[in-house]
């Protein structure tokens, strides 16, 4: 499948790595593609640029955000929540229409320091915003809930032994998603329903991070045992 990561950071990576050694055709979208490409420092957490990172994915190609979508079939996005907007703006309607977005971003705000607040939550999603600024994309939320490495190699932690959510207004959408996370070794996508369900699993946020701080490692998931 032709696919772009709208994201460069350390979740872009994972995906376009994993999806690229699956066999798919993966374009990485960003502001600048010079900029990107000249910028060695790695990002507030430590994590390599993607300058850094390329070189040992030659096949994985770099375009602006709407170049790199214009002709993708399913579209991940995978930047900062407070600057998803932007970007999908920068992607554009017409390059979203009709396409497949997988929503990763994660609202959180770190303007008070750590640990962020949500800044949307209860009665609303960033899913559901990002849904309602682009009606003809279908928008599902997924992967938001566990740390890049097991997103796309859950068999790390517990033979691949936990849970990922799925959340949608498209019924063949969050398919094409679950056969995509299926590929990457989850066997157990939740379904839970239209795109008002991202809530929760947004939601999620302020617990999985105080449990990141307490176990002192980003390498866990949810289970859910039913
Ligand atoms: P990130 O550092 O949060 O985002 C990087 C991307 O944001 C870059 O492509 C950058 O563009 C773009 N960006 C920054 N400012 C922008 C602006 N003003 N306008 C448009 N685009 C802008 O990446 P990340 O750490 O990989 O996280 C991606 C998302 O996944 C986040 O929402 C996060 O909450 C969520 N998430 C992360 C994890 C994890 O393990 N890290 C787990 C679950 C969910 P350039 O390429 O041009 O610099």
């Amino acid at each position: 499948m032709k696919i772009a990561i709208v994201g460069t950071g350390m979740v872009g990576q994972a995906l376009a790595g994993r999806l690229a050694e699956l066999g798919h055709e993966v374009t990485v979208g960003t502001r600048d593609v010079a900029a990107t490409m000249v910028h060695t420092e790695p990002d507030g957490m430590g994590n390599p640029p993607f300058s850094a990172w390329a070189p040992a994915h030659p096949t994985v190609k770099l375009d602006t955000f709407a170049a790199a979508t214009a002709d993708a079939e399913l579209i991940v996005n995978a930047t900062s929540g407070n600057v998803s907007m932007a970007a999908l703006t920068a992607v554009g309607a017409d390059n979203l229409a009709g396409k497949v977005v997988l929503d990763i971003a994660n609202p959180l705000d770190f303007s008070n320091g750590f640990p962020p607040t949500l800044f949307v939550k209860d009665t609303d999603s960033l899913g559901e915003q990002i849904q309602a600024a682009f009606p003809q994309a279908k928008v599902v939320k997924a992967l938001n809930t566990l740390t890049a490495a097991l997103m796309v190699n859950p068999k790390l932690l517990a033979d691949g032994d936990h849970s990922v959510f799925v959340c949608g207004n498209d019924a063949e959408a969050k398919r094409t998603v679950t056969d995509l996370l299926e590929s990457f070794g989850h066997t157990d996508v939740i379904d839970l329903g239209d795109i008002t369900t991202a809530r929760g699993t947004e939601m999620v946020l302020p617990i999985w991070l105080r449990l990141m701080g307490t176990l002192n490692t980003p390498m866990f998931n949810f289970k859910i045992v039913r």
